[in-house]
């Protein structure tokens, strides 16, 4: 299996954190004696994600060149593209504690053993208000961005990591893969073009559609639903997954399309995050990348097509993944089909448009939006869930 197929990963080498087992023993052995920082829900995502590559070519939390570099230009010092700086940040008191260390044991909230190393290249000064206006493109404290960055500490250590485990889960065991086992998933299935899709919502038929629309054009489609954390009034992952579930049982061809769980939280940092979600899907083995509408937007702080937009910024190839921009789309009872303002001549009348408030009504009333917004098996489940 190579780690280049069928795309070269960001940087050219799919990163690998995770220790061997031998290794891994005599890195627990020497975290029992460093000091400990505890890292949050956020971080730990990010600390996945750095352990099995989805963030190549990054090898550890980032450093002070780095984070100035992304938020000022979009690039890392060496020059790839990069949109969201990777931070481990920390308290002024976790700073006093663990400050002159030059390894730090990092643990999750819940008590475990260690289960990485960070072997410490510097500390800096989170500039939170420049953070907040170059990826968030507001100081706003409402946004859950801003807000979840807010609440972390006001400095951060930088530092390349060992990981001796990953963060343990319960959930969604069946679809944890890495980077590397979708790389060989495709191989295996024989797919050279590989378009992923990334989505913290149910399925309903307009992003069917859009899929659909892609797969047309390429070998395989990956839907890759987002699990970390998010924003408390998302539909939860594991109502979400049922609903994929129930949408790949009966509408999506087998030897076409498969499901894995990208373990990322959300930041709702719009343009910013999906050039993000984009060059880790890369990391994945995706060539194509689909970019919707307000792509990880939240209320009304980006616009509509800023997602989209945003690409153009860098240089052909320069990404080294396609995206695919989609607008809405919906059914058109003139055309009896799916379409969008782009494939649609009708009037909005002919439309099957629903806002996501009045979806959330009929839901939670336990009826079913009508089949042409919503297949029926998804319906169902949400309104279940709504219901419980
Ligand atoms: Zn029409």
């Amino acid at each position: 299996m190579s780690d280049t197929y069928p795309i070269p990963p960001h940087g050219g080498t799919l990163v690998d954190l995770v220790a061997s087992p031998n290794d891994a023993g005599n890195l627990s052995a020497e975290a029992a004696n460093l000091p400990k920082l505890v890292v949050n829900e956020r971080e730990l995502s990010d600390l996945e994600m750095l352990a099995v590559g989805a963030l190549s070519p990054l090898t550890g939390f980032q450093g002070e060149d780095d984070y100035h570099a992304v938020l000022e230009n979009m690039h890392l010092a060496n020059g790839l593209p990069w949109a969201i700086p990777v931070v481990l940040s920390v308290t002024d008191d976790d700073l006093h504690r663990v400050g002159t260390s030059d390894a730090i044991a990092l643990c999750s909230a819940d008590g475990a053993a260690p289960l990485a190393i960070l072997r410490v290249t510097g500390q800096f000064k989170r500039d939170k208000q420049k953070e907040a206006v170059s990826v968030y493109r507001t100081e706003d404290l409402e946004h859950p961005g801003v807000k979840a960055m807010s609440e972390g500490g006001d400095s951060c250590i930088a530092g390349e990591l060992e990981v001796m485990a990953l963060p343990s889960h319960d959930d969604f065991v069946n679809y944890r893969l890495t980077p590397a086992q979708t790389r060989q998933s495709f191989q295996e299935r024989g797919w050279k073009a590989i378009v992923g899709f990334q989505t913290r919502n149910p399925i309903h038929r307009a992003h069917e559609y859009i899929q659909k629309c892609a797969l047309e054009i390429v070998d395989g489609l990956l839907v890759h639903p987002l699990v970390g954390a998010t924003k408390a009034d998302d539909v939860p992952p594991e109502v979400r997954m049922q609903c994929y579930e129930a949408l790949f049982a009966g509408y999506y061809p087998k030897d076409r399309a498969m499901i894995s769980v990208f373990p990322a939280a959300m930041r709702y940092a719009g343009p910013r995050e999906a050039i993000w979600h984009a060059i880790a899907r890369k990391n994945y083995g995706c060539t194509h990348f689909i970019v919707g509408r307000d792509h990880a937007g939240v209320g009304s702080y980006y616009g509509t097509y800023d997602a989209q937009k945003i690409f153009e910024e860098f240089e052909p190839g320069e990404l080294g993944i396609m995206p695919l921009k989609f607008e809405h789309s919906f059914w058109c009872n003139k055309c009896e089909g799916m379409g969008s303002p782009k494939t649609c001549p009708h009037e909005a009348e002919d439309r099957v448009s629903l806002s996501g408030t009045k979806v959330r009504e009929m839901l939670a009333a336990g009826e079913r939006p009508p089949q042409e917004f919503s297949r029926p098996e998804v319906a169902d489940i949400l309104i279940a869930a709504m219901q419980s």
